[in-house]
């Protein structure tokens, strides 16, 4: 991907010669008269500000289109709506909390199955798929657990399956990996993280290449309705214009502190799939947790990844809190491993944080 691309992404072509894009705010469209439209009618269906970040991020990523929700969860809601019930979907066994707890709504309200595996594991893949499977779901760098799938044989196993692929790809984003070019059906984002950039804006993105698949998402969005507002979509687009420069940063300082962290002391095990700004710890049992938290100043205890801002989550209690406890710690979710999303500031800086918090945070020492 061209870094011009993306710092000049969706610029305005109108005949102001704006750079930036203008927000368009108004939820109605006037009609010159009968059967006639400019393309835009109401805001749920289309919104020039909203259409405007689609299609430059399907671009990006290879697809026909692009649709832009309201959240991540929204997304996967989205993408949950193409299935009826009796259907079965694999998915990835260690997946981001608040998709379980979708998914288990979805089974227990619609009887719609999830079946979780590790993709990892090709014959276990292979051994759970049933005559009712009808797709993949997989987060290709797993969360909290960091473990890199290996996604090609998946394409090739779903087209002799006839299965859909639909790939999480919120921790990788366009611009470190392309689904939809190499075989993926769907792609889904929660632009929340690295694609809007700076949490500040909630958001997710659905991508299609398939014709049907154009057509079904864009009855269901505009049915279902949990579409972009414009601002948060010009928010998205604005996000995106830097992506290739936080995901360079942060991947950098990630892993620079991956490497510094298995030479510490009080770390027993550091997850990192070599990719990205996301890092997760394993605590040596006579760190205490709750004092790490307090005593980190710039590593920001506070629940979200993929911005400008190095923010350190604790999983058991936070992003996988719905998730009953044997089910934690069978994924090795346990109350030692805090996850870190590295941001884009002096890599000195953070390192030199978590060491001093590291230091006073060791049961038996006094603060
Ligand atoms: C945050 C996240 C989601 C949910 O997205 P929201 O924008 O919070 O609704 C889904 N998948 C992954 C991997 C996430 O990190």
């Amino acid at each position: 991907m061209k870094d011009t691309e993306l710092a000049q992404i969706g610029i305005t072509e109108d005949q102001t010669g704006a750079i930036a894009n203008p927000i368009y705010l108004s939820t109605a469209f006037q009609h010159a008269g009968l059967g006639q439209s400019t393309g835009f009618d109401y805001t749920r269906t289309k919104n020039p500000t909203r259409s405007h970040f689609e299609v430059a991020f399907s671009k990006l990523e290879g697809g026909q289109a692009s649709f832009a929700t309201a959240s991540g969860m929204a997304s996967i809601q989205l993408v949950c709506s193409l299935f009826k019930p009796k259907d079965e979907i694999l998915v990835s066994y260690d997946l981001y909390g608040g998709t379980f707890r979708l998914f288990q709504y979805y089974e227990e309200q619609y009887n719609i199955h999830f079946k979780y595996v590790h993709f990892e594991n090709y014959e276990e893949v292979i051994n759970a798929i049933s005559p009712q499977t009808k797709a993949l779901f997989i987060e290709p760098i797993s969360n909290p657990l960091m473990i890199e799938i290996d996604l090609e044989p998946y394409y090739t196993l779903a087209k002799e399956h006839g299965f859909l692929t639909i790939i999480d790809n919120t921790f990788l984003t366009p611009y470190l990996s392309t689904p939809l070019k190499h075989g993926a059906d769907i792609v889904l984002h929660s632009a929340t993280k690295y694609i809007g950039g700076h949490n500040d804006v909630l958001a997710g993105v659905v991508t299609v290449k398939d014709p049907d698949l154009v057509q079904k998402f864009e009855l269901l969005h505009n049915m279902i309705g949990a579409t972009l507002s414009p601002f948060d979509s010009y928010l998205l687009q604005r996000g995106l214009k830097t992506l290739h420069l936080r995901i360079e940063r942060a991947q950098e300082n990630a892993r620079r502190l991956a490497e510094k962290c298995r030479t510490l002391d009080g770390i027993e095990e550091v997850l990192y799939s070599g990719q990205t700004g996301m890092l997760s710890l394993r605590l040596k049992t006579d760190i205490n947790v709750d004092k790490l938290l307090r005593h980190t100043d710039i590593c920001r205890f506070a629940e979200s990844l993929g911005g400008t801002e190095t923010l350190i989550t604790f999983p058991y209690t936070q992003t996988h809190v719905d998730m009953p406890d044997h089910e934690k710690e069978s994924r090795g979710i346990d109350e030692h491993l805090v996850r870190l999303s590295i941001g884009v500031e002096a890599y000195e800086d953070i390192e030199s944080d978590l060491i001093q918090a590291l230091h006073k945070s060791r049961e038996g020492v006094i603060q």
